[in-house]
C-alpha cells in the first residue's frame, strides 16, 4: 500500500508541476493542444481516485459502497483519459500531420460524434456494471464485469493506435508517437507486475508518465516567442519594401538625367561633326548605356528580392536577337585582342515567342562577362537548337580563353554582390550583380544554366531555355507590320504632337529626338496645362505624356482627357517607369502605346511610325 502512496504522490508532483508550466504559459490553439489539457486535469482527477481508492479499500468491509463508487469514479477517469489520448493520436495522424484539408475535416467531424456517444455509453455501463472486492490475506482485489469492461476497451483503443501509427507510417513523426509506444509498453510492465505483485496498481504511474512525455512531444510553441518572430518579420519585410521603393524611385530618378544624356548624343550624332567629337559623342552614348544595364541590374535585384521578376512573352525575330547581341558585344570588346566567333543553327525559325529582351539581358551578362574577364585568346558565341514539336530548345553558350573561375567559388557565382576576388586581378568593373539574376531569370524561363571553367584557360557558360515556334499564320501578320512601319515616310511636316512633361530637360530631349521627323510640336508642363489645351479646341496628332508629374498624374490626365466630349487622339505615355511589367499596367490604364526614357530610337520610330501614319 504504502509503494502505491510514493507513486501516486510522486505522480502528482509532476504532473502538478506540467499543469502549472503548460497552463501558465500562452499556447497556440490548436486540436492537439486543447486535448491535452483536458488530459492534464483527467491525469490529476484519476490520480486523486487511486489515492482514494488505495485508502478505502483496505477498509472496504465498512464502506462497501463508498469503495465502489471511487474505484468505478477511477475507472472512468482512466476510460476518458485513454479516449482523448485516441482522439489526440487520430489528430496527430490525419488533422494535424498532414495539411488540414476539408475533406479531412468533414470526416473527423463525422468521427467525433459516435466516438463520444461510444465513450458515453461505456461510462454508463461501468456505472452499471458490478465491481466486487475479495480479500487474500492483506490484499484486497477488485474484480467485475466493469473492470473487464474497461480492459477490453482499452485493448480495442491500443489497436486502433497502433493502426493510425502504421497508416501515417510515412510521415511519422516519431516524437510524436513516442508516447503510444511508451504507454504500450508500460501497461504491458503493469499487467505482468499486477500478476506478480496484485499491491502495486502501475497504471496511473504510466498515464502521469505518458501525460508527462506528452508536455515534451507537443508542438506547443511559445506565443511570445512566435509573436516577437513575427513581429521582426513584419519589420525585415516593411524595410526590405522600403528598400525596393527607394531603388525604384532612385533608378526612376536617375533615368531621368540619363534621358537628356542619351537623347542630346543621340541627337548629336545625326549631326555632321567631326570624326573626333563623333567618337567622344560613341563613348558617351555607350557609358550611358552600361549606366542603363547598371540601373536595371539594381531594379532587377531588387525585384527577385520582392519576387515581382517577371517574364513577359512576345513574338520576336530571333535573327534580329541574334545580330543585335554580335554588334552590342563587339562594340564592347573595342581594341582587345580577342577573337570573336559566332555562330548559330541555321534551321531555327525566325520568329519566336517568348521574352526576347530577358533573353538577351541574359546573353548579354555572360557576354560582357566573357570580355571582362579575358585579356586575349577568343570567345565563342554559339547557338544550338532541338526542336520538339511547336517548342524548340535554345541552347546558347559562350566560351572563353579568360582568366577562369576557380572549383571552389564556382558555387558562389550566383550569389548576388559576390565578386570572386577578381579586383585584384583584373581591373574588370563589376558589381556581381549579373549572374545572380542570369540565374533567376533562367529559372523563371523554366531553363537551365551550366558553368564549366578552369582557372587560367577559361570558362564556359550554357544556357538552354524553351521558346515556343510562332505559326506560319502569325508569322505574316508581324512581318506585313514590321514592313509597313519601315516603308513609312520620314516626314511629318503637317503632323502635330504635343509632349506634356513636368521636366523641361525631357521636353527638349523628345523635341530633339523627334527634328529628324520634321513634326510640329507643342508642349505641356503639367496634366492641367494639356486638359486645358484639349478642352480649348486644340488638335493633336500624337500625345506623349508623362506618368509621374507632380498635382496631376500621367493617368490622372488621361482619365480626365477621356471624359472630354468627342476626344480621340493617341495617347502614348513616355516615362522612366521602366520596370518590367509597366507597359502592360499602362495599357490597361488606357494609353494606346508605351515609351521608356531613355528613350529608345527604334521605339520612337515605331511609335512615330504608326500613330503620325494613321
Ligand atoms: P560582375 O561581373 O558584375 O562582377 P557577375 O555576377 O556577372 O558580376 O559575375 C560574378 C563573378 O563571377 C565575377 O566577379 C567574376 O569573378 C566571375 N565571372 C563571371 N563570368 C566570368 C568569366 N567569363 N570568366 C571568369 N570569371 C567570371
Amino acid at each position: 500500500m504504502y509503494i502505491g502512496l510514493a507513486i501516486i504522490a510522486c505522480s502528482l508532483v509532476y504532473i502538478l508541476i506540467i499543469t502549472y508550466s503548460y497552463f501558465s504559459k500562452q499556447r497556440v490553439e490548436s486540436t492537439e493542444t486543447k486535448i491535452y489539457g483536458y488530459m492534464i486535469f483527467l491525469s490529476i482527477i484519476s490520480l486523486f481516485f487511486e489515492f482514494l481508492s488505495i485508502i478505502l479499500v483496505s477498509n472496504y468491509h465498512i464502506l462497501n459502497l463508498v469503495s465502489e463508487l471511487v474505484n468505478k469514479g477511477f475507472l472512468i477517469s482512466i476510460l476518458i483519459w485513454s479516449s482523448l489520448f485516441t482522439h489526440y493520436i487520430y489528430s496527430v495522424s490525419f488533422l494535424e500531420n498532414a495539411k488540414k484539408t476539408e475533406i479531412q475535416q468533414k470526416k473527423y467531424q463525422k468521427l467525433v460524434k459516435p466516438f463520444v456517444y461510444l465513450i458515453v455509453i461505456l461510462v454508463i455501463l461501468i456505472i452499471v456494471f458490478p465491481l466486487e472486492f475479495y480479500s487474500s490475506g492483506e490484499v484486497v482485489y477488485s474484480y467485475g464485469l466493469a473492470i473487464d469492461l474497461l480492459n477490453l476497451t482499452i485493448i480495442c483503443m491500443v489497436i486502433a493506435w497502433l493502426i493510425f501509427s502504421l497508416m501515417n507510417y510515412k510521415s511519422l513523426k516519431i516524437k510524436k508517437y513516442l508516447p503510444v509506444f511508451v504507454f504500450i509498453i508500460c501497461i504491458i510492465i503493469t499487467l505482468i507486475v499486477r500478476n506478480i505483485n496484485p499491491e502495486l496498481l502501475l497504471i496511473n504511474g504510466t498515464i502521469s508518465l505518458v501525460t508527462v512525455m506528452m508536455y515534451h512531444t507537443i508542438e506547443n510553441p511559445d506565443l511570445k516567442l512566435i509573436h516577437q518572430l513575427n513581429d521582426a518579420k513584419d519589420a525585415a519585410e516593411k524595410a526590405n519594401n522600403a528598400k525596393t521603393d527607394f531603388l525604384s524611385n532612385m533608378s526612376h530618378e536617375i533615368r531621368t538625367p540619363l534621358n537628356a544624356i542619351v537623347g542630346f548624343s543621340n541627337g548629336l550624332l545625326e549631326e555632321n561633326l567631326s570624326n573626333q567629337a563623333t567618337e567622344d559623342v560613341k563613348n558617351i552614348v555607350s557609358a550611358s548605356d552600361s549606366l542603363l544595364e547598371l540601373v536595371n541590374g539594381i531594379l532587377d535585384i531588387s525585384k527577385i528580392e520582392a519576387n515581382k521578376l517577371e517574364i513577359i512573352n512576345m513574338e520576336y525575330s530571333f535573327k534580329k536577337l541574334f545580330d543585335e547581341l554580335v554588334v552590342l558585344i563587339k562594340a564592347r570588346m573595342a581594341d582587345k585582342a580577342i577573337d570573336f566567333r559566332y555562330f548559330y543553327d541555321e534551321s531555327i525559325p525566325e520568329y519566336l515567342y517568348g521574352d526576347a529582351s530577358r533573353i538577351k539581358q541574359i546573353m548579354i551578362n555572360l557576354l560582357t562577362n566573357s570580355v571582362k574577364y579575358t585579356k586575349e585568346g577568343y570567345i565563342d558565341f554559339k547557338i544550338n537548337s532541338v526542336v520538339n514539336n511547336d517548342m524548340i530548345r535554345l541552347i546558347m553558350s559562350v566560351e572563353d580563353s579568360g582568366i577562369g573561375i576557380k572549383k571552389e567559388n564556382i558555387d558562389k557565382l550566383f550569389t548576388k554582390f559576390e565578386r570572386l576576388g577578381v579586383e585584384k586581378e583584373t581591373t574588370a568593373e563589376g558589381t556581381g550583380l549579373g549572374l545572380a539574376i542570369t540565374k533567376r531569370l533562367v529559372e523563371l524561363m523554366n531553363g537551365k544554366i551550366i558553368v564549366q571553367s578552369i582557372i587560367g584557360k577559361g570558362s564556359k557558360f550554357t544556357v538552354s531555355i524553351d521558346q515556343k515556334i510562332v505559326c506560319d499564320d502569325k508569322i505574316n501578320k508581324i512581318k506585313n507590320s514590321i514592313e509597313t512601319v519601315s516603308k513609312s515616310k520620314t516626314d511629318f511636316s503637317d503632323k502635330k504632337i504635343f509632349i506634356v512633361d513636368d521636366n523641361a530637360l525631357n521636353i527638349k530631349v523628345a523635341e530633339r529626338l523627334l527634328k529628324i521627323y520634321n513634326v510640329n510640336i507643342e508642349s505641356a508642363m503639367s496634366g492641367q496645362e494639356c486638359i486645358d489645351k484639349i478642352t480649348s479646341g486644340s488638335k493633336y496628332d500624337l500625345i506623349l505624356l508623362d506618368d509621374m508629374m507632380p498635382k496631376m498624374t500621367g493617368v490622372e490626365t488621361l482619365k480626365k482627357l477621356e471624359l472630354i466630349e468627342g476626344f480621340n487622339m493617341p495617347v502614348v505615355v513616355l516615362t522612366a517607369n521602366a520596370i518590367t511589367g509597366m507597359r502592360e499596367k499602362y495599357i490597361n490604364d488606357g494609353f494606346d502605346d508605351y515609351l521608356s526614357k531613355p528613350i529608345e530610337k527604334p521605339e520612337l520610330d515605331r511609335v512615330i511610325k504608326i500613330y503620325l501614319n494613321k
